[in-house]
Order: structure tokens, then C-alpha cells, then sequence
């Protein structure tokens, strides 16, 4: 199944643009280590070019302008956009795949959220022009008041590696969708699909300098463009450390920033349920890409009259999951994204063994892989509140386990955290369910399940998971500025 990484240059104002500085990395497939092509580095000149091409695309005097255009035309090229994702969804899954390391059935489901992402938007841009000049109520009949909803102008879009097209594709179909100019800089560790959307968006003819792609490293490409004073809003998800310095970059400008960082959800498993669905649910909220999701729910609380029982089926169900290369039929796991990663990972594990942790299962290398930086997916228990592996986000495939005796013990094990993104229920009680969804201190609560997402629903944290919402009409207004027009109406003299 030979793939090829296409050769692409950064993407400025509609172009193929080759790095000021001429500077280029290389592609590793964490798979099996080697070097499979090169991506441009933009550094700070490539920024400027950039911010410049998306301002011109706003500009009324050049003749551009995207903010001005009705939102049925926006929805016109984000449509086009989704149709041509889909056409070419399984070489984009591919190369998802192979840059990533992600499972290639799990890339696939990713190239249709992408799709069904911009599709989703480009329903909302239309819906956007009806909802313009919403009237105020004032209490003084002299006046008259209505809304308007601006494009908020030029954003940087700073995103992550582990769904690195499905999570550009959040961020660029809203901005577009609401008029504004976008500067997309995905993560150095994969970058390629991104390329892709460049790739996409010349052939649908988005007009020049609506959508920027400049790939590079955070410091050298993301710094300068976080702190750039003509970029009117950042929305970025990744770690929290980069999280708060882009915060602070943007607190110097006062600019707004809306932040989707980590996590270190927890799943509740009470004594009432079926232990199978329930382990089942548990092993795909953490293990589901390999750990490497903001919300996996990877503190669980299970009942303690059921622990035993229900962590031994975990450990069958985990123990049976085909870990391979991502292309592999029937690849469950695939590797981690990068040596550093694997390291990391590794010795997070190791600090929890040698702070009095069990690893039940897990905890290496695959024996049959050889290559690649692959990480068996671990369970972890006798872990204490103070221990590393149950304060600090791994971003990995390692669940750590604590047992409780009352709901009350179990809502505070869950919101012993400084993070707020996710948590997770399960129980046959729905009105426990209710009670524990209320308590807990997360912006996304699953109830019998762990994971789904869908784009029309609301997603993001609270605490240092970060704050605004992505997705669903929160996602859009994150891109919207709101203008209150009011005028005298009176024929009296004020
Ligand atoms: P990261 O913070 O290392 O990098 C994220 C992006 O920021 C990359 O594009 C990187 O190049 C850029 N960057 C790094 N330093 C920068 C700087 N000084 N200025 C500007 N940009 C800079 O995160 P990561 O390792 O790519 O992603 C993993 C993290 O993302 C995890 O913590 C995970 O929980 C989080 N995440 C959160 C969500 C969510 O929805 N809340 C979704 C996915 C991932």
C-alpha cells in the first residue's frame, strides 16, 4: 500500500509559497521510524507575508473582501471544500495515517467529521445572514436598536497533531464561515492533510488569502503569528503550557483567544451496570488514538464491591486489542505520534512503578514490534491522589484506577483535578446520572458512554482545560463580533 507524501510548499495569499529562509523538516512515520518526505518551516518573514494576504483578503479597496460576501457564497466554497475532502477521503486517511500513526479505519471516520465539519458550517454562514439586524427591545420608544454579527477579522488558528485535519477543520470552517481571514498553523509532528486542505481550497478557487497554511515549529512559525499585532484572534488547542504563553502573547495586545487544552478526565463506574458494556466503554474512552485525546477519560472510579471484577474484563478487553502499523487490516492501536512522546509516556510509567503504582498490564513495547514507537495500552492501580500518573495528563494509552465506596467519594476523586474538560458516568440510575452530570466541575459530560462528538453540540473545558467553546453555534461566535447599531427615531429634539 506504497504511499507517496506530496511534495507542497507553505500557502499564502492562494499560492505555493516557498519559506523565506528556505528552511525545511522532515516527515517521520512513527510507525517505523524513517524519514518519508520534508515540510516547509515558516518562520516570522513567512508570518508577515501571511497576516498580509489575509488582511488584503478583507480589504474592501482591493476588490476582496470575504467579510462582505453573503454567507450563501462562504457556504458555497465551504460546501466545495467538503466535497472534495470526501473525493479524495481515503488517500487523505492515508496520509493521516502514516504522518500520525493513527489507525487507517479511524483516519477514515476523521475525513468524514472533516467533511461533515465544513459541511455543517457552511449551513450555518447561510443561517447567519437571516439572523442580521436582530432587533433590541429598548425601553425608550425614541430608539431603535438592532445587531449586527461582524467577521471578527483576521485569526490565528494554532492546532495539535493528534486529529490534525479534523481539528484544523473545527477551527477553519467556522472562521470562514463567519467572514473572517484565517492564518492556519497546524503542529510540526503532522502537518501533511494540512497541506492537503491548501491543496483542496486552490482547487475549489477559495479566493487568495481567505485561508493561509503555514506548517512549522511552535517558537519559529506559531510565536510570531500569536503575538503578530494585525491578527485579531487566536484560537488554539493544544497543550496547557503552550496555552498559557499564547495567553499571555495575547493578553499584551489585548486580543481575544479562545483556549482548548489538555485534560485528565475521569469515568465513574457505579456497582449497577452491565461490566462488560462498561469495560468496553472504559477501554475505548482511553484507549480510542491511543490515548491521545484531550478527553480521554483516563482516571477511572470504579465502585469497589465491583473493582475486582470489572478490571479484570478491562484487562481481557484491552488485552485483545490488535496493535499494529496503521495500515495493517484491522489496526486497533497504532503508534504514538513521536520518539518524544514514546519517551515521555515511558517514563511516566516508570515514575508511578517506582511511586508504589501497579501496572496490571502494559507498560512496554509490544514484544512483535520491533520498530516504531509503539506503547502497549496499560492499566495502572494502587494509585494514591498525589501521585503523578493521576495529576498529569499522559496522552497516552494509560488509564489509572481508584475505587470508591458513596457517590459523594466518587464526584470528589473526579473533580480532584485542576483540569476541567470531560467526565464520564456509568450507571442504570439516569437520575444518579443527573445528579453526578451536575456535579461534575467539566464542560463535556458523558452519560453510559465515553467519547462521541458531535459538531453540533458544544465542546470545550473549564479550569485549565482552557475556556470558549468550539463546535455547534459557540464555535461560530467564536469568529463573530457583535455591533450594537442604535439609532434616534424621533422627530422631537433630544
Ligand atoms: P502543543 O501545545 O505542544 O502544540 C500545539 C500547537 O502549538 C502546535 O501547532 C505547536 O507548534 C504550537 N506551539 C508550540 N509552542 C508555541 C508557541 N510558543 N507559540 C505559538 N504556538 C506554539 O500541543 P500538542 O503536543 O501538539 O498537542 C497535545 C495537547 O493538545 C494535549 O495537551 C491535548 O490535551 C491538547 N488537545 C486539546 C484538545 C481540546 O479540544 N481541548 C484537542 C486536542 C488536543
Amino acid at each position: 500500500m506504497a504511499i507517496c507524501i506530496p511534495n507542497r510548499q507553505l500557502f499564502v495569499d492562494g499560492e505555493w509559497r516557498e519559506p523565506v529562509l528556505k528552511k525545511r523538516f522532515p516527515i517521520i512515520n512513527p510507525a517505523t521510524e524513517e524519514i518519508i518526505g520534508d515540510i516547509p518551516a515558516a518562520t516570522a518573514e513567512d508570518v508577515e507575508l501571511a497576516v498580509d494576504a489575509a488582511r488584503r483578503a478583507l480589504s474592501r479597496n482591493k476588490g476582496r473582501d470575504w467579510s462582505s460576501a453573503s454567507g450563501a457564497v462562504r457556504a458555497k466554497y465551504l460546501r466545495a471544500i467538503a466535497a472534495k475532502i470526501t473525493e479524495r477521503k481515503s488517500e487523505l486517511a492515508k496520509l493521516e495515517a502514516i504522518d500520525c500513526g493513527k489507525p487507517l479505519e479511524e483516519a477514515a471516520w476523521d475525513m468524514d467529521d472533516v467533511a461533515g465539519c465544513f459541511e455543517y458550517y457552511a449551513d450555518l454562514a447561510e443561517g447567519l445572514d437571516a439572523k442580521q439586524k436582530a432587533a433590541v427591545s429598548l425601553p425608550m420608544e425614541t430608539f431603535k436598536c438592532y445587531v449586527l454579527k461582524e467577521p471578527i477579522g483576521v485569526v490565528a488558528l494554532i492546532t495539535p497533531w493528534n486529529y490534525p485535519l479534523l481539528m484544523a477543520a473545527w477551527k477553519v470552517a467556522p472562521a470562514l464561515a463567519a467572514g473572517c481571514a484565517a492564518i492556519l498553523k497546524p503542529s510540526e509532528l503532522a502537518s501533511v492533510t494540512c497541506l492537503e486542505l491548501a491543496a483542496v481550497c486552490r482547487e475549489v478557487g477559495l479566493p487568495p488569502g481567505v485561508l493561509n497554511i503555514l506548517t512549522g515549529l511552535g517558537p519559529e512559525a506559531g510565536a510570531p503569528l500569536a503575538s503578530h499585532p494585525h491578527v485579531n484572534k487566536i484560537a488554539f488547542t493544544g497543550s496547557t503550557a503552550t496555552g498559557s504563553r499564547i495567553m499571555t502573547a495575547a493578553a499584551q495586545m489585548v486580543k481575544p483567544v479562545s483556549l482548548e487544552l489538555g485534560g485528565k478526565s475521569p469515568i465513574v463506574v457505579f456497582d449497577d451496570v452491565d461490566i462488560d458494556k462498561a469495560a468496553e466503554w472504559t477501554a475505548f474512552g482511553c484507549f480510542w488514538t491511543n490515548g491521545q485525546i484531550c478527553s480521554a477519560t483516563s482516571r477511572l472510579i470504579v465502585h469497589e464491591s465491583i473493582a475486582a471484577e470489572f478490571l479484570d474484563r478491562l484487562v481481557k478487553w484491552v488485552k485483545n486489542i490488535k496493535i499494529s502499523d496503521p495500515l495493517e487490516e484491522g489496526c486497533r492501536l497504532g503508534p504514538v505520534v513521536s520518539g518524544g512522546q514514546y519517551e515521555k509516556i515511558l517514563k511516566f510509567i516508570s515514575t508511578a512503578k517506582s511511586e508504589g503504582a501497579t501496572i496490571l498490564c502494559g507498560g512496554v513495547r509490544p514484544q512483535h514490534l520491533k520498530k516504531g514507537f509503539f506503547v502497549e495500552p496499560t492499566v495502572i492501580t494502587d494509585v494514591t491522589n498525589s501521585m503523578q500518573i493521576w495529576r498529569e495528563e499522559v496522552f497516552g494509552p494509560v488509564i489509572c484506577v481508584k475505587t470508591f465506596s458513596t457517590e459523594d467519594e466518587a464526584i470528589e476523586l473526579a473533580n480532584d483535578t485542576h483540569f476541567g474538560l470531560a467526565a464520564a458516568v456509568i450507571s442504570n440510575d439516569l437520575k444518579r446520572c443527573d445528579r453526578v452530570s451536575k456535579a461534575f466541575e467539566a464542560g463535556i459530560v458523558w452519560i453510559n458512554c465515553s467519547q462521541p462528538c458531535f459538531c453540533q453540540a458544544p465542546w470545550g473545558g473549564n479550569k485549565r482545560s482552557g475556556f470558549g467553546r468550539e463546535l455547534g453555534e459557540w464555535g461560530l461566535d467564536n469568529y463573530l463580533s457583535v455591533k450594537q447599531v442604535t439609532q434616534y427615531i424621533s422627530d422631537e429634539p433630544w
